[in-house]
């Protein structure tokens, strides 16, 4: 089955980096673009995501319009009105430029992390796309937190097997 992509409208900006977190393919329409959202959408093959109720640029299926407020809140919304189960596979994409991240070794990345980094981990992983490194550094516990949170909350509205498979990070990019 072919997973979700979305191309989420302008002011979605803290979504769209909630949603590569967990590894869903999701895309923010660039500056300027919102009034062409639904055209950009269907060129791209990709599910408008909005939250603004306005009239539409183009005729065909209409945009997801988004009405709670919170990420979890708006993620379970999300999945609901697409009706399917999505596929959380969290830290597999860049949260700048949605691209697979993919294991590189500590040797490789010590020539383009500072030293300390260097020296304290061990796991790192690089996007394909812009090149920038990640590991598990200060802000990836909160960031497992919000993944918990936003299991829950799937899980709550019934979107989310209650035995998901582990929030670990995989060793190759997803899709
Ligand atoms: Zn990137």
């Amino acid at each position: 089955m072919m997973r979700p992509r979305f191309l989420l409208d302008g002011m979605l900006g803290r979504l769209c980096r909630k949603m590569r977190m967990l590894g869903c393919d999701c895309e923010l329409i660039g500056g300027g673009r919102s009034p062409w959202l639904l055209l950009d959408a269907e060129k791209a093959g990709r599910i408008a995501v909005t939250a603004a109720t306005r009239s539409l640029d183009r005729r065909g299926p209409p945009p997801v319009i988004l009405l709670s407020a919170s990420a979890p809140e708006r993620i379970a919304e999300l999945f609901a009105a697409i009706g399917e189960i999505p596929a959380i596979e969290p830290f597999t994409l860049c949260l700048e430029c949605n691209a697979p991240l993919s294991v590189i070794s500590p040797e490789e990345a010590a020539q383009r992390i500072p030293p300390r980094i260097a020296r304290d981990f061990r796991e790192f992983h690089e996007c394909s796309e812009c090149g920038r490194i990640y590991w598990k550094g200060s802000h990836y516990d909160e960031m497992e937190k919000q993944v918990e949170a936003i299991k829950q909350r799937l899980r709550d509205e019934g979107l989310l097997r209650s035995s998901a498979p582990s929030s670990s990070p995989r060793g190759r990019g997803c899709c």
